[in-house]
């Protein structure tokens, strides 16, 4: 085994809402990233030695830890990523319900099981298993900084691998803090955490680790792929979004106009598969304009509100490039504008009459931002709605054409009359296609992520 050497270069987090230091971080390059890689491969090989069952009460056990110390961890969360607190307690309330369900279903979803069908299944007998690959690269990204992690990291550990965890460089504090309290609740370092930047999440998937787990932009996504082509690692990437929300003639259109807000606005609009474009049927497009209007401006970012901060200075960049230029091109604010974008802060923002070309139309835009497009029917929403080179989650609302009209969407993930609504169930498998990424989290699928299959045929 290689000592983990020591680091000595620092960077800091700060709080996106006041540019405060919250920690200083390591840091940790090539050399101490296949030293703690090396570590984990020896945890990996105890884990899978204690079996489902004793997997599944440690991982109960670092669930009741969570449960205990949650107040420290949105405490954190509000302060390194700038989310309300109430948007940190539910992110981790619901990151807690993965932890739960992948430690009580991988024994029923990955267990050894027979399968006797065939011509040949007269002279033999034969069986398939899910085993682990033993250790698991996990990076993830800043925006849900518990939650989208846990996805991976919780169906990694309960299908019987070892994890290490990049946390983004914007959130390294809080990726410290899950390993901390993973280690105080179970007693050993299954779960290890390194940190950085630049060079880190590279190193990672550089070392040999029998999966990475990517969630980011589709940009890093292809920098992971490339790094692991050169040792074959296969790797799973939840990467962006420019989902797409379809609202039907008969609609409840407050409904609508609500779930566009939450959809769009929810966690400053830093949300993968948050809303971004709305196309509504033109028969009920001033009516609904009417409602998200009057909802939208009853909402405000501001510290200590509703809305946090964004949480990456650059971001704020994109989303005014976004916004100004879809007013150049001839599109209207009717809430918001450009200026809804401060330094640290942006106002919710809706754009109408915005040309399919732009790019807040075409990218990822990461901000409270949403545009709002009349459609002459169904057809042209589900044209319009798929036109993207992305694939992640997607909305309906309507009534009788509703499910005719989501089994037409190409995406992941379809919520109808509700918004967001996959993300939060653990046994609905969450992901992409297209430049969202590829591969599954959560439910059986998630479990199955984390594994190779095995089969064996005995001969009689
Ligand atoms: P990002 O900048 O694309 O990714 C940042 C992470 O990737 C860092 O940990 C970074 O560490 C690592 N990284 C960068 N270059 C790398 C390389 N060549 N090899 C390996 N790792 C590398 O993403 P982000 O800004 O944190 O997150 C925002 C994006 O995530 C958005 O596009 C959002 O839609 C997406 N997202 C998707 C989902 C989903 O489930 N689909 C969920 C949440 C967010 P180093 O700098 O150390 O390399």
């Amino acid at each position: 085994m290689t000592a983990a050497a020591p680091t000595t270069a620092t960077f800091d987090s700060l709080d996106p809402a006041t540019g405060e230091v919250v920690g200083t971080h390591p840091v940790h390059d090539a050399a101490h990233v296949a030293g703690v890689v090396d570590r984990a491969r020896i945890e990996a090989s105890w884990w899978e030695g204690i079996g489902f069952d004793g997997r599944k009460e440690r991982l109960i056990a670092w669930q009741k830890h969570l449960v205990q110390h949650m107040d420290e961890l949105v405490a954190l969360m509000h302060r390194e990523n700038g989310k309300p607190y109430g948007d940190a307690a539910l992110e981790v309330t619901l990151a807690i319900d993965h932890l739960h369900w992948a430690a009580g279903h991988a024994e029923k979803v990955l267990r050894r099981r027979r399968v006797s069908s065939g011509l040949l299944m007269a002279n033999q007998s034969a069986s398939v298993a899910y085993r682990p690959f033993g250790v698991v690269g996990v990076i993830g990204p800043w925006n849900y900084p518990v939650f989208t992690p846990m996805g991976s990291i919780a169906y990694a550990l309960a299908a019987g691998n070892a994890v290490v965890f990049k946390p983004s460089e914007y959130t390294p504090g809080i990726g410290e803090w899950l390993a901390r309290s993973f280690l105080e609740a179970v007693g050993r370092p299954v779960l290890q955490v390194v940190t950085g930047f630049g060079e880190t999440g590279g190193a990672l998937c550089a070392s040999g680790v029998g999966k990475i787990a990517f969630t980011g932009s589709p940009g890093t996504a292809r920098r992971v792929m490339a790094a692991c082509a050169e040792t074959l690692t296969p790797v799973l990437m939840e990467a962006g979004g420019k989902d797409a929300m379809i609202v039907d003639e008969d609609a409840d259109l407050t409904a609508a106009a609500d779930a566009t807000i939450w959809g769009a606005a929810a966690n400053a609009g830093q949300t993968c598969a948050g809303v971004e474009r709305v196309y509504v049927h033109e028969r009920v497009y001033d009516r609904f304009l009417d409602e998200l209007t009057e909802q939208a401006k009853g909402l405000a970012a501001e510290p200590g509100g509703q809305l946090g901060p964004i949480t990456m200075p650059s971001q704020i960049d994109i989303i005014r490039r976004h916004i100004d230029h879809a007013i150049a091109c001839g599109g209207r604010a009717v809430v918001g504008g450009p200026d809804a974008v401060g330094d640290r802060f942006v106002q919710p923002t809706v754009l109408v009459d915005v040309p399919d070309s732009c790019p807040a139309v075409t990218e990822e835009t990461f901000g409270p931002t949403v545009t709002v497009t009349k459609v002459r029917d169904m057809q042209e929403a589900v044209a319009k709605a798929n036109g993207t080179t992305y694939g992640l989650g997607s909305t309906v609302f309507g009534k009788a054409r509703a499910v005719e009209t989501a089994q037409q969407l190409r995406a992941g993930m379809t919520a109808i009359n509700g918004v967001l609504s996959f993300a939060g169930v653990p046994s609905l498998p969450f992901g992409g296609i297209g430049e969202s990424g590829f591969g599954r989290i959560h439910g059986p699928d998630g479990l199955k992520e984390f594994t190779y299959t095995h089969a064996i045929a005995r001969q009689r």
